[in-house]
This record gives structure tokens, sequence and C-alpha cells, in this order.
């Protein structure tokens, strides 16, 4: 197994977890954005956002980030995203949700030029 994200979940790469059930694992973003970043990862392997279709791991993901915003006590608000591919900029090759909050966050994209 290659996956840095599965190696997290499985616990091969020990990680501290901010919130774990039978679906997802959450933990800390490496490189945090904002105050508090925390990426939220399916348990099975799944690419990105393009090859997924399961409303059972869509819920768990979702629920998943509603109590991670309220353990982090976000609530001035936060923004939960999922970069998908090239043009999304994707670095993890494995589906994941960034929570992030704890300060203003400005607009969602910057107008273009
Ligand atoms: P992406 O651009 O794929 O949506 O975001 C991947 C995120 O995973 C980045 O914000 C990066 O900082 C984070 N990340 C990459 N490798 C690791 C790791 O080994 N541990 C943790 N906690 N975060 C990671
Ligand atoms: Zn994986």
């Amino acid at each position: 197994m290659t996956c840095i994200f599965c190696k997290i979940a499985s616990g091969d790469v020990p990680t501290a977890l901010i919130y774990e059930d039978e679906t997802v694992v959450a933990f800390r973003d490496i490189r945090p954005l904002t105050p508090s970043h925390v990426l939220i990862v399916p348990r099975k392997h799944i690419p990105s956002m393009w090859e997924f279709d399961d409303p059972i791991i869509g819920g768990a993901i979702l629920c998943a980030a509603a109590k991670i915003a309220h353990l982090e006590g976000l609530e001035m608000g936060f923004r939960v995203i999922t970069n998908a591919g090239k043009h999304g900029c994707q670095e993890v090759p494995h589906l994941h949700f960034h929570v992030v909050g704890g300060a203003p966050l400005g607009p969602m994209l910057r107008e273009r030029d």
C-alpha cells in the first residue's frame, strides 16, 4: 500500500485522530491553512470525487464534517472543501474533505482579472 491516507486510516502511519467511525477518519492537516484545518478521509480508498458513488460514505463524511465543526468550536462559520483532479489542484489521490475555519475565510474564489 503506497497511499498515505490509506496508511493513516489503517494506523500504519500513526496520526492523532480528531474523529473516527467505521467509515471515516479525521485528522489535522500537516500544513494548516487556517487555525482549524481538519481532513476527513474515508477508510475505503477512492481516488477522488470523480470516482465517487456511495451515499453511505457521502452521508458519513457530511455527518463527520458537522461533528468536527462542533468539536473545533467553529460556531462563527467554516467551509467544507474537496479538491478533485488537476484543475482542482488535488495533491493526495485519496478522496478527502477539508474542514477549515477559526478565522474569516473570505470569498470562496477570487474574481478573475
Ligand atoms: P489536496 O490538495 O489533495 O486537497 O490536499 C491534501 C492535503 O493533505 C494538503 O493540505 C496537505 O497539507 C495534506 N497532507 C499531505 N500529506 C499529509 C500527511 O502525511 N499528513 C497530514 N496530516 N496531512 C497531509
Ligand atoms: Zn488511499
